[in-house]
């Protein structure tokens, strides 16, 4: 743990101009955030009722009528301004601004003279307030919507949202604690991370101290939420929650004891954010320690090769190691997003890439997989394999959609979607006065303020369509440091120097070799880098990967990796029926740009078998025969471009010729 850790850059002093990512991010401002004002508005024709701003009216006293929706319906509203502000940072829009700063003076209506906000409790159930943590939300709600206050804080520069949720906050620390009236936290972790937010804008103390709290009494005995169950004034919200255990909450143990990733991978990777963000605050070793625990056994036990997390259909939530099964897991988007989040704290507490390498690999594969190209449907559930005929109640496969959803009663994950495309600033760098690391290879313009200096990067790049990049400093001052990622993946790695003013032949003259040493996952540049263009290359071919034979789904399997993106096969390119393949790891893989292929992809070719039908009619189930084989070639698109030609199956990992 660093004694001063690193921090991303504020979005709006970075400008993306990226063909991989631009094309996606573009989608947040003119598909999503259009569309999602629209559903809580209740404006979209045949979809789900959303009522989330209706419910903000109500509660302000402007409209008579009834509180409808999920208990924290009100996150919806705090989603979209959360990703309104990361938004507006990066492409500022008057318009957009506008509407905006109404539904914040809306929030301050709603909220109660004592500071408290929640639509669902001031409508409907004002004498339940903080009477069922387990289920009801509100802390979780509260932090949804601090953080979209603090997000357009930075967005905007405007104080007013801070300064109406700091009043909430405010309450919060005055009604939890050790001398306060409730001794509990929440069912949801989510306020701990967002208190350690705005306690960084606002520079209160007590905000960081509540989220420690939070995060000191989950797991005590006797557990809180079993003994909230018990009192006879106690409220059931969702049936789901019968037979509550501790584990699903991460309430089974202090979290100091905690080893093992378990229970409903949101949760858990929220809660981790905080852990993290606390272990530096306070420089607290055994929290530090635990938050290394539980990452390791995610990422070396219980993590899809497409980042995706929460193996289990069944209440969304991780199950025990190398459990990892392709075609009825959960995976949520959100989680994935969730576990960005949280590596890159651990990768801005310790300058460790080893933990970007995760990140990058959630952030390309499973996020991005949550959100179609067009912008207009998601997935929450994340399968690595799809036989849409057989996804049914009857198989216990309903939970696995076969294509993207319109949106969603509770639409928690594309926004959740929406504020990371629009928020994918914050993981290009991380910087502290020691100097700048660079975290992805995102093309980008950006303006870095450090120790009082001014300095202008610029990163160009074709990544990872192509393995290069460049990347310019200029500034008055000498940058202390630089380190650059050298990918996990990343094969003949270097980096060429040249000067970036002077004719043809001086430049060319210029070009020498950069010298580094890697340190945790970083090239540490040794030179001064001003007036330098540092060219860096790597190989990263698509390649075969296995996984750990004790991983049962994937025994005798492949899958193919090209850099940070994981490759799947569809019925689309190699016809019905994937489980006939195997594929022949002998033979080279051929990699091949395609423009017309899903806005433009490396597509790769690979050589294999299919088994043949001939001698099977259709009702022969089975018999004595031998398999036979035909040759054919497959073919393979990138996983988070799944599903955006139509209906069909889809499988990652491929059995092996052998
Ligand atoms: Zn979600």
């Amino acid at each position: 743990m660093l004694k001063k850790r690193m921090r991303s850059v504020p979005l709006n002093f970075i400008r993306i101009g990226d063909s991989f990512w631009k094309k996606h991010i573009d989608l947040v401002e003119n598909a999503i955030i259009p569309y999602q004002w629209e559903a809580m508005n209740d404006r979209i024709p045949d979809a789900e009722s959303s009522h989330c701003i209706e419910n903000f009216r109500i509660a302000a006293g402007e409209k008579e009528g009834k509180f409808y929706g999920a208990v924290f319906q009100d996150t919806d509203v705090a989603k979209w301004l959360e990703a309104v502000g990361c938004s507006l940072a990066g492409h500022p829009d008057e318009q957009l601004e506008e509407t905006a700063d109404e539904v914040i003076d809306l929030i301050g209506r709603a909220q109660q003279p004592d500071g408290y906000i929640n639509t669902y409790f001031t409508i409907q159930a004002p004498e339940e307030r903080w009477s069922n943590l387990t289920e009801g939300h509100e802390l979780y709600t509260a932090g949804h919507l601090i953080e979209a206050a603090v997000a357009y804080y930075y967005g905007t520069g405007k104080r007013k949202f801070v300064e109406i949720m700091s009043r909430f906050a405010d309450l919060i620390c005055e009604t939890f604690g050790e001398d306060k009236a409730i001794h509990g936290y929440p069912g949801h972790p989510e306020i701990e991370l967002a208190l350690i937010r705005l306690y960084e804008v606002t520079g209160k103390k007590q905000y960081l101290e509540t989220a420690k709290y939070f995060v000191d009494m989950r797991g005590g005995e006797p557990n809180y939420f079993l003994e909230e169950r018990k009192r006879a004034d106690y409220k059931k919200i969702f049936p789901e929650f019968e037979g509550y255990l501790p584990l699903y909450s991460q309430s089974h143990l202090p979290v100091r004891e905690q080893k093992t990733a378990e229970g409903h991978a949101v949760r858990a990777v929220y809660l981790y954010c905080a852990m993290a963000d606390l272990a530096y605050e306070y420089q607290a070793q055994g929290l530090f320690n635990a938050c290394e625990n539980l990452w390791n056994n995610i990422v070396k036990k219980r993590m899809y090769i497409t980042g995706g997390i929460g193996s289990s259909g069944l209440l969304e939530r991780f199950t025990t190691d190398y459990d990892l099964p392709n075609e009825r897991n959960y995976s949520e988007t959100c989680a994935s997003i969730g576990l960005a989040l949280f590596g890159m704290r651990m990768a801005q507490i310790t300058r460790d890439a080893r933990y970007v390498d995760t990140v990058e690999r959630a952030l390309y594969n499973t996020m991005l997989a949550g959100i179609a190209l067009d912008g207009k449907s998601f997935f929450y559930v994340n399968p690595l394999e799809v036989w849409p005929d057989n996804c049914l109640p009857k198989t216990s496969l309903e939970h696995v959609k076969s294509i993207r959803q319109k949106w969603f009663g509770v639409a928690c994950c594309p926004p959740n979607i929406a504020r990371t495309l629009a928020s994918m600033g914050q993981y290009i760098y991380s910087v502290s006065e020691e100097g700048l690391c660079v975290n992805l290879f995102i093309e980008n313009d950006c303006e870095l303020r450090l120790g009082g200096e001014t300095y202008l990067v610029r990163i160009k790049s074709k990544f990872p369509c192509e393995n290069r990049f460049t990347i310019q400093i200029a500034g008055d001052a000498k940058l202390p440091n630089l380190w650059i990622r050298v990918p996990a993946y990343a094969r003949s790695f270097q980096i060429i120097g040249t000067d970036i003013e002077g004719t043809e032949e001086s430049i060319k003259a210029s070009e020498h070799r950069v010298s580094y040493k890697v340190d945790k996952g970083y090239a540490h540049i040794r030179e001064d880098v001003a007036g330098k263009t540092l060219t860096v290359t790597f190989d990263a071919p698509a390649t075969f990967v296995r996984a750990n034979p004790l991983v049962r789904a994937d025994a005798g399997k492949v899958c193919i990796v090209r850099g940070p993106l994981v490759y799947t096969f569809e019925e689309a390119d190699n016809g019905e029926n994937l489980e006939a393949l195997y594929i022949d790891t002998r033979q080279p893989l051929v990699e091949e740009y395609q423009e017309n292929l899903l806005q433009g992809v490396v597509k790769v070719k690979a050589q294999g078998k299919r088994m043949q039908m001939q001698a099977w009619s259709e009702d022969a189930l089975y018999q004595e025969i031998p398999v036979t084989l035909e040759d054919i070639t497959m073919t393979a698109i990138p996983y988070p471009y799944w599903n955006n030609r139509g209906k069909g199956e889809m499988c990652v990992w491929i059995k092996e010729l052998l």
